[in-house]
C-alpha cells in the first residue's frame, strides 16, 4: 500500500460502510482514513489506578474502583424503574444506579463477586453514586493484559453518531482497526536532525500513541511530537511564503531621509517621540531602504501613538519622490486620521486629501487629477482608496489601519498599485497575543509599541450595578462640572439589534431626564443614522457644544476627543474582553485623569465575572489580549478566521506558546542556512512541501 491509502474514502474502512460514513461526515467531517487518525482524544481517562471509595469526590472524573457488590435491588414501577447496586471495598460503600438496560444488567451482576467498577462519581440523596458505571468482573490475572490499566481515550461524539453506535467507544475501535492497518505507512516528515535536537518521538509512534498511550509519559511525548510538528509546518507554509515574496519582488528604496521628515521632526513634531516610537521608525527605515517590499505590523496599544508613526514613515516616502496613503475601515475614522494629520503638519507643508465615499464627484475628480500627476503626497481615506480607477503616479507607500477588517485581497488589490509593489505598514490597536500574531502574522514583520507617551495618566476603571447608577450620575455631573465630556456606550450586537436599539433608546431617555437642557446637551449617534446626520452629531461633541455622547459601538475606533475624560460602558458584559478594551482607549486621550466605568447587572456569568475584573485590574492591552485568548480560544479572535489557527488540531496556542517558538526560531534558521530546501537532510521537508504544492494539506500524513 502506497500513502495515497490515507486519502481513501471513509466508508472503506472495515466497520464503516455508507451509512456511518454518511454521519462521519456530516457530524465530524471525517471524510477519509487521514481525518479519522487525526480525530485525537478530547481527553483521556485514567485507569491506571483504583481509587478507595472513601476516596471518591462527587467532582472527580471518570474514576476505576475495586469493589465487591454486596446488594441489587430493582426499584419503581415503568418510568421510575431502576436497579440500585450496594458495593463495598475495605474503605466504605458506594451505591450504583441504572435506569435503562436494567434487565440486563441486573442479570450479568452477581452479589459477592468482586468488579472494576468505572464511572463518573455524582452525588445523589446524600450520597456518592455513580450511574450507568461500566462493570467488568475483577480477573487480577487478566487485567494487564486486557490494557485495562492504562490511558483511556475519550473522543468527541455527537447525538447523531450515538445513534449509528458511534460514541467514544465505537470509534475507538475504529480508529484502533484503522491503526492497526495503516500504521507502518505513517512515514516521518522531519529530518533527522530536527527529531534529535528536540528530542522528538518518530512519527509513526506518535500517532500510535496519542490514541492509545500506555503511560502519561508516551502519550506527553506524542503530543509534543505532534504539536511540534503541526507548528513547525505551518511556520515553514509562513515564512516560506515570506521568502518568496521578496525574492519575487522588489521594494521601492528609500535611501534618503531628507526635507519633508526633517522639517517635520524639528519644527513641527509637538512632542518628543516615545522610546518605542523612535524605535519602530528604524526597523521601518531599515526595511525600506534594502530594496525589498516591506509587509509590517505595528502593533500598539490605543494611544499609543502610532499615527505619528505612520505620518513620519510616510514623510520619508515623499523625500523619496514617493505618494502614500492611509486607508481606515470607516470612514469616521478615515476623517479623523485626515484631521489629526492636517493638524500635525500644518498648512502649505505637503498635499493631504480625504477620499471617501461621500466626497462629491467634482471634489474627487479633482483628487484623481492631482493623485495622477503626483502633486498629492497623502491620500488618505476607506476602500475607496483602491478602486480601480484610483490611479496614482507613484504609490511608495500604505499604510492600512485597522487591518483585520481589510480582507487578504483587498491588500491584494494595492500591490498592483504600482509596477514595484508600495511598501505596507499594517497598524492595529488591537493587541494580539505573541503566539497568535506569530501565526497570523507570521509571514509579516513585528513591530510593537510598548509605551505610552510619558505624562499619561493609567485610565481608572470600576465596575458598577444597576443599584450603583445614582452614584455614577453624581460621578458624571461632578466631571462635567469640571469641563469634561463623557461617552455612554451601548451594547451593538447584529443578532439582536433591535433590542439594542431599545436599550439605547430608553437609555437616552433616562440621561435626558437625568441631564436635562440648558444645562446639558447630548449628542446621540448609532448606526441607523445616516453619514450625515452622525458627522454632524459627532461634530457637537468634537467642538464641546455637547458634554455627553450617547452611542453605540460606531465609536469603537477612531473617535478623538482629548477633553472627553468619561468613558461609561453600559452592560458591560455582553462586551468582548477586547471591544471593551478598544473602548475605554476613546479617553484618557489629554492631560486629565480618565475614568471608565463599567455597568452590569449583577448577575454575571464566570467569563463575565472575569473580563470584567480584568479590565479593572489592567489597562496593559497585551495582558488582556492573553487573557481574551484564554477565555474563548485562538479560534475566536477576531481576524483569525483565515489564518490557519484554525486548523490546528493538536497545538493550543495558548499552552504551546515555548513550542511555536522553538518551531519557529528552527525554521527562521533553516532557510538561513538552506533557503530552498535543497541540502539532503532537508530533502524530507522540500517534499512536504511540494505535496502542499500539488494541493494537499499541510498536515497530510502521507
Ligand atoms: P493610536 O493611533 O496609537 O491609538 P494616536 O496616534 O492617535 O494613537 O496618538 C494618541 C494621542 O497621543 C494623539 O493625540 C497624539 O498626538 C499623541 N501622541 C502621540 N505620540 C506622542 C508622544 N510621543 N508624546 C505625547 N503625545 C503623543
Ligand atoms: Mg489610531
Amino acid at each position: 500500500m502506497n500513502n495515497q491509502q490515507f486519502q481513501t474514502p471513509i466508508e472503506y474502512l472495515k466497520g464503516v460502510g455508507l451509512a456511518r460514513a454518511e454521519v462521519l461526515k456530516k457530524e465530524l467531517q471525517i471524510y477519509n482514513f487521514e481525518d479519522l487518525l487525526r480525530h485525537f482524544p478530547y481527553k483521556y481517562i485514567d485507569r491506571t489506578r483504583f481509587y478507595k471509595i472513601k476516596d471518591i469526590q462527587p467532582d472527580m472524573p471518570y474514576v476505576q474502583v475495586l469493589a465487591r457488590v454486596t446488594h441489587k435491588e430493582l426499584l419503581g414501577e415503568k418510568h421510575t424503574k431502576r436497579l440500585i447496586v450496594q458495593a463495598k471495598d475495605d474503605t466504605g460503600f458506594i451505591e450504583l444506579a441504572w435506569f435503562q438496560g436494567i434487565k440486563w444488567v441486573e442479570k450479568m451482576l452477581v452479589p459477592g463477586k468482586v468488579y472494576v467498577i468505572f464511572g463518573k462519581p455524582g452525588f445523589f440523596n446524600g450520597k456518592t453514586q455513580m450511574s450507568h458505571p461500566e462493570m467488568e468482573l475483577y480477573n487480577p490475572g487478566a487485567q494487564q493484559q486486557k490494557g485495562n490499566l492504562t490511558l483511556q481515550p475519550a473522543y468527541n461524539s455527537t447525538e447523531k453518531l450515538k445513534q449509528f453506535t458511534l460514541d467514544s467507544k465505537g470509534l475507538q475501535k475504529l480508529i484502533a482497526g484503522l491503526l492497526e492497518q495503516t500504521a507502518r505507512d505513517i512515514h516521518e516528515n522531519l529530518p533527522t536532525y530536527i527529531l534529535n535536537r528536540f528530542k522528538l518521538a518518530g512519527r509513526q509512534e506518535s500517532y500510535r500513541n496519542i490514541h492509545f498511550p500506555n503511560d502519561a509519559n508516551q502519550l506527553k511525548e506524542a503530543r509534543y511530537r505532534l504539536k511540534f510538528e503541526e507548528l513547525f509546518f505551518l511556520q515553514l507554509k509562513l515564512l516560506k511564503n515570506k521568502l518568496s515574496r521578496t525574492q519575487k519582488f522588489k521594494g521601492n528604496v528609500f535611501d534618503k531621509v531628507g526635507h519633508y521628515f526633517n522639517e517635520f521632526y524639528h519644527d513641527k513634531l509637538p512632542f518628543p517621540l516615545t522610546n518605542a516610537q523612535k524605535r519602530v521608525l528604524k526597523e521601518i527605515r531599515t526595511d525600506t531602504q534594502r530594496g525589498v517590499q516591506m509587509n509590517r505590523l505595528l502593533q500598539g496599544d490605543v494611544g499609543s501613538g502610532k499615527t505619528v508613526v505612520a505620518l513620519m514613515s510616510m514623510l520619508i516616502a515623499i523625500d523619496n519622490g514617493f505618494q502614500a496613503c492611509i486607508m481606515a475601515p470607516t470612514e469616521i475614522l478615515a476623517n479623523q486620521h485626515y484631521q489629526t494629520i492636517k493638524d500635525l503638519v500644518g498648512d502649505g507643508f505637503i498635499e493631504v486629501a480625504l477620499l471617501t465615499g461621500s466626497v462629491p464627484a467634482k471634489a474627487r475628480r479633482a483628487i484623481h487629477e492631482k493623485l495622477e500627476n503626483g502633486t498629492l503626497n497623502i491620500l488618505i481615506g476607506t476602500h475607496a482608496l483602491i478602486e480601480d480607477k484610483v490611479q496614482y503616479k507613484n504609490l511608495g507607500m500604505v499604510v492600512i489601519d485597522e487591518q483585520h477588517r481589510f480582507g487578504v485581497e483587498q491588500r491584494a488589490k494595492l500591490w498592483r498599485k504600482n509596477i514595484v509593489p508600495p511598501h505596507v505598514l499594517v497598524m492595529t490597536a488591537t493587541p494580539i497575543p505573541r503566539t497568535l500574531a506569530m501565526t497570523m502574522y507570521g509571514d509579516l514583520d513585528i513591530s510593537i509599541i510598548d509605551e505610552l507617551p510619558a505624562g499619561r495618566k493609567p485610565i481608572q476603571t470600576v465596575h458598577f450595578f444597576e443599584a450603583q447608577r445614582l452614584r455614577m450620575f453624581g460621578f458624571m455631573k461632578q466631571e462635567i462640572a469640571k469641563g469634561r465630556q463623557i461617552y455612554v456606550v451601548y451594547p451593538l450586537i447584529q443578532e439582536s439589534e433591535k433590542l439594542d436599539l431599545k436599550n439605547l433608546q430608553d437609555g437616552t431617555e433616562v440621561m435626558a431626564r437625568e441631564f436635562p437642557l440648558p444645562q446639558y446637551r447630548i449628542s446621540i449617534v448609532h448606526g441607523k443614522l445616516k453619514a450625515a446626520e452622525k458627522e454632524f452629531e459627532m461634530q457637537r461633541f468634537i467642538k464641546g457644544e455637547t458634554q455627553i455622547m450617547v452611542a453605540t459601538t460606531v465609536i469603537e475606533v477612531g473617535v478623538n476627543v482629548p477633553n472627553a475624560s468619561v468613558m461609561i460602558i453600559e452592560n458591560a458584559e455582553r462586551f468582548g474582553l477586547s471591544q471593551l478594551h478598544q473602548l475605554r482607549g476613546r479617553v484618557g486621550r489629554g492631560a486629565d485623569q480618565s475614568f471608565c466605568i463599567l455597568m452590569s447587572k449583577e448577575k454575571l456569568s464566570n467569563d463575565g465575572r472575569i473580563r470584567l475584573n480584568t479590565m479593572v485590574k489592567t489597562n496593559n492591552g497585551f495582558e488582556i489580549a492573553e487573557i481574551d485568548m484564554q477565555l474563548r480560544g485562538p479560534g475566536n479572535i477576531e481576524g483569525t478566521q483565515q489564518s490557519g489557527v484554525l486548523d490546528l488540531k493538536v497545538a493550543d496556542l495558548t499552552t504551546d506558546q515555548d513550542i511555536l517558538q522553538q518551531a519557529r526560531n528552527c525554521v527562521i534558521e533553516i532557510f538561513e542556512k538552506d533557503p530552498q530546501l535543497a541540502a539532503p537532510e532537508n530533502q524530507i521537508l522540500n517534499l512536504a512541501f511540494q505535496a502542499k504544492n500539488a494541493g494537499l494539506s499541510w498536515d497530510k500524513i502521507s
